[in-house]
């Protein structure tokens, strides 16, 4: 058995590792469908290579490696690295069985080799499913017999990642949506009038909307040219709330096209009033800093200390623990 694995482990380490797949684009045609552009590293003459290929190789004439187009397939993830099933239902004109792996320049899908095209994905106003909630993945495959190899997982994100609530007092919280994706520009193609990204809160208990908030992307990044474009993402400090209250809250896309994205729902549970001390402010001295997480770490390694259990509940989650400190670091450098 040992002995099995070591000369597979050694067959394996000589088979080319596949390049990584240029993920391009993602278009979204009016609800109907969409797509995913993607593209295989091929050498000037049209063949797949392996990931010791460059552009400058070929130009002085180095050696690289091409592999067998029959031997390689691509794979296709959705949001945590989660393996897209291809389905019958979901793809009548296309497949018999549900598959994982298509075979390289693949000839289905309708709309070519190097597209993925995907029905009715979108999840509209009247709640259609959707296949994936923020990000959508590649993976170029390459099969010899019973041995494989697999390139790097490349992603490019449709939708920003709706991120935990921070900064919460007992009126307010800071809904973070900021996303600094490049690729994700393609979603404000869509945008016009009337378009844009909604944050919505909600109170959970009565499922009344507080707030409907058109809010405008955070950032901006640079193209090719120069020109400036909008990326997906902001960050909005929704104010006014009421203090120990559990809300809700999600993002909403919405494209001149009638399609509208939803992320994922977040929940925050406000502090009670009149606690007058910030969350994360481990110690009541006024101040969340690393003296904080001192303390913080100190409670948790040794069961005793003076500190705040209602300020130490930093992510909101009830109870304390190692999550706390986490988020106390998060909070503390900025990154939530
Ligand atoms: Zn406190």
């Amino acid at each position: 058995m040992l002995m099995a694995f070591s000369i597979s482990a050694m067959a394996q380490a000589t088979l080319p590792t596949p390049a990584n797949i240029v993920v391009d684009e993602w278009n979204d045609w009016d609800g109907g469908f969409s797509q995913i552009g993607f593209r295989f590293v091929e050498d000037w003459d049209g063949a797949p290579v392996a990931n010791d290929y460059s552009i400058e190789y070929e130009f002085i004439g180095g050696e690289w490696t091409k592999l067998e187009p029959t031997k390689l397939f691509y794979r296709v993830y959705i949001d945590n690295d989660q393996l897209f099933v291809f389905t019958p239902e979901e793809f009548p004109r296309d497949f018999t069985e549900s598959v994982t792996e298509i075979p390289y320049r693949y000839d289905g899908f309708e709309f070519g080799p190097f597209e993925v095209h995907f029905p009715n994905h979108s999840n509209v106003t009247e709640g259609m499913d959707r296949f994936f909630n923020w990000r959508i993945g590649m993976q170029a495959v390459y099969r010899d017999g019973d041995q494989m190899t697999c390139s790097d997982i490349v992603y490019m994100e449709i939708f920003p990642q709706l991120k935990p609530a921070a900064q919460a007092t007992p009126t307010s919280f800071l809904a973070d949506w900021s996303c600094d994706a490049p690729n994700t520009q393609i979603i404000n193609n869509f945008i016009g009038n009337g378009c844009g990204y909604f944050l919505y809160v909600v109170n959970k208990e009565t499922q009344e909307i507080v707030l409907e908030q058109n809010v405008a992307p955070a950032n901006y990044a640079e193209d090719e040219w120069g020109n400036e474009y909008p990326l997906p993402g902001a960050t909005y400090l929704v104010e006014g709330l009421t203090p120990g209250t559990t809300y809700q809250y999600y993002v909403v896309v919405k494209q001149n096209t009638g399609v509208s994205y939803q992320s994922v729902v977040q929940e925050v549970t406000l502090p009670q009033e009149g606690h007058g001390y910030d969350l994360g402010d481990v110690n009541h001295d006024h101040s969340v800093n690393i003296a904080d997480v001192t303390v913080l770490i100190d409670y948790l390694l040794s069961g005793t200390g003076d500190i705040c259990t209602i300020c130490a509940d930093v992510n909101q989650a009830g109870g304390i623990n190692i999550a706390d400190v986490t988020e106390l670091i998060d909070l503390l450098l900025g990154s939530n």
